[in-house]
């Protein structure tokens, strides 16, 4: 559940998307497993991964990422939510 809010994170185009740690200029880190503890993410062009462990700030906040999404910053097609 916490990679498709990832995913979402990700692609939605109005944050910054999360890079790789070595070389920004990588690209998006996709994610590459999702346990019960933790989202292991990773640079798509080198062996560069983070482990995001749930109970994290970071993790809360991809949690929620799809409830705050309509109030922090309205839908992004210029539609009423
Ligand atoms: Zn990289």
């Amino acid at each position: 559940m916490i990679t498709a809010q990832f995913n979402q994170w990700q692609d939605c185009g109005y944050v910054h998307p999360l890079t790789c740690g070595k070389n920004s200029d990588h690209g998006a880190l996709e994610a590459k497993s999702e346990g019960p503890d933790a989202l292991i993410v990773e640079c798509p062009l080198c062996e560069w991964s983070q482990t995001i462990v749930r109970g994290s700030t970071l993790y809360q906040i991809l949690g929620q990422f799809n409830l705050v999404r309509p109030n922090f910053y309205g839908p992004t097609d210029g539609s009423t939510p």
